[in-house]
């Protein structure tokens, strides 16, 4: 229904969510669970199906996703879907410095845990998480629009372009890193352009991966090669490698051949020759933290609120965080009968999760600064410090807590 010259239609819900990606809509399948009414807007004409995220050969984009990300998409009922159509469980993680001799080897075994994460296309995610929330009476769907404004008073009201108007006590951006809506808040970030771009393809190597997450550091540009098991074969990974924009437009021009050659150099030929299977994408890598994620009304969750380097995996693990931690607060008020959008109830969701995101992207920035630099004392420290920090299982056994999400105050719907 649209119309210039009749009164604009307004539609009114418990919650509206503006961004349908994976973390979009974690937060509106656990909204609606809890029995709220909440309006999905986004900007793709429609929402991806498990039919369509299957492929042969896995979707470029993958996440590693923690145990504690698994346990909320459990929760939800979407992990048996994914699992069904492709999730590859590793077990180990080796790191290494390809300048010297630091090395470092995580292992679930040695962290008490069955599985350290699950390599996962994002569409396989996606999809699934759609299968639950398009359909639930709960939630209203609107794919295919653009938002024209956002209204202040009494609540937040949208305004989308084809005239309709949704309002409701709390308007949440989910719309990811360039979010529109976080600038139609008005609200500023942080920026911290890594000066590196992220080129991603996925390659099947001549040995297999063991079920391990392997990451080089070359002159400070991380390789990642992230386990792929693809049709029952275990010869397939999906490469991220994070280097300067320079370097990345010559890899993804290289023709295939060359380009596995020079992932297969780079990575010291652990798992043998390279063969490349796809288009090399590249991303470009910024940091960003909004200065506030709150607002009476309004708040920013997952890339909105921040945008994390991706050598540590953590970004959407992040960001799922945020949506089950602001679902945790809201339908707490919402069932006692309280103003689940004003500012009060919408702080405790900014306080329990802005130490964690600033703390991981810190470490991130830490991690290009340590392994970037030439200076013979830190090449030694960070050497010694892998090496010796490998013989210490206690140690390593923190880290792995942190690296599997296992920290802080976790929302129920991840326990
Ligand atoms: C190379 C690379 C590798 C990565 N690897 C990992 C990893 O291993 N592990 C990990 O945890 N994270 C990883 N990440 C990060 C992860 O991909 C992001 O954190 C995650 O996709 C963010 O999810 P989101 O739902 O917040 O935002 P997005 O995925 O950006 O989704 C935003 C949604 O909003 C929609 N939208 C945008 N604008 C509008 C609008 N105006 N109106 C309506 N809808 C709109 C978009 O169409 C989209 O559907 C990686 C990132 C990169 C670049």
């Amino acid at each position: 229904m649209s119309s210039s010259s009749a009164t604009p239609s307004v539609e009114s819900f418990e919650a509206v969510i503006v961004g349908g990606g994976m973390v979009g809509t974690a937060l509106c399948a656990l909204l609606a669970q809890a029995g709220m009414r909440v309006a999905l807007v986004e900007v793709q004409p429609a929402p991806l199906t498990l039919e369509s995220a299957v492929r042969k050969l896995p979707n470029p984009r993958v996440s590693a996703l923690t145990p504690v990300s698994q346990r909320l998409l459990t929760h939800l009922g979407a992990w048996p879907a994914m699992q069904k159509t492709r999730v590859t469980p590793y077990k180990g993680m080796h790191v290494w410095d390809a300048e010297g001799s630091g090395e470092i080897a995580f292992s679930a075994d040695e962290a008490g845990v069955a599985v350290l994460g699950h390599i996962v296309e994002n569409t396989v995610t996606l999809a699934a998480l759609n299968n639950h929330v398009i359909g639930d009476p709960n939630v209203t769907p609107y794919f295919g629009v653009r938002l024209q404004a956002l209204q202040r008073s009494s609540g937040s009201r949208l305004v989308l372009d084809d005239g309709r108007q949704l309002h409701s006590p709390l308007i949440v951006a989910a719309d990811g890193a360039r979010s529109v809506l976080r600038e139609m808040a008005g609200i500023d970030v942080a920026s911290d352009d890594m000066q590196q771009e992220a080129v991603v393809t996925t390659v099947q190597c001549a040995k297999p991966h063991g079920g391990i997450a392997r990451q080089a550091f070359i002159d400070g540009r991380p390789l990642a090669f992230l386990p792929l098991t693809v049709e029952g074969s275990d010869h397939y990974c999906s490469i991220v490698w994070s280097t300067t924009p320079e370097h990345a437009a010559v890899l993804s021009e290289l023709p295939r051949e060359a380009l596995g050659e020079a992932l297969g150099k780079a990575f010291g030929h652990r798992l043998g020759e390279v063969t490349v299977c796809d288009k090399a994408h590249r991303f470009p890598l910024v940091q960003r933290h909004a200065r506030h994620y709150v607002q009476p009304h309004f708040a920013l969750v997952g890339d909105a609120a921040h945008s994390i380097h991706p050598l540590a995996g953590q970004g959407v693990n992040l960001g799922l965080m945020d949506a089950a931690v602001l679902a945790e607060e809201v339908v707490h008020a919402w069932q006692r009968g309280a103003p689940w959008g004003e500012l009060s109830t919408l702080r405790r969701y900014e306080r329990r999760r802005r130490f964690d995101n600033s703390a991981m992207l810190g470490l991130m920035k830490g991690f290009k600064v340590l392994f970037g630099s030439h200076d013979p004392a830190l090449t030694l420290a960070r050497n010694l410090g892998m090496s010796g920090m490998n013989q210490l299982v206690p140690l390593k056994r923190v880290l792995m807590r942190q690296a599997t999400g296992e920290r802080g105050r976790l929302p129920l719907s991840c326990c």
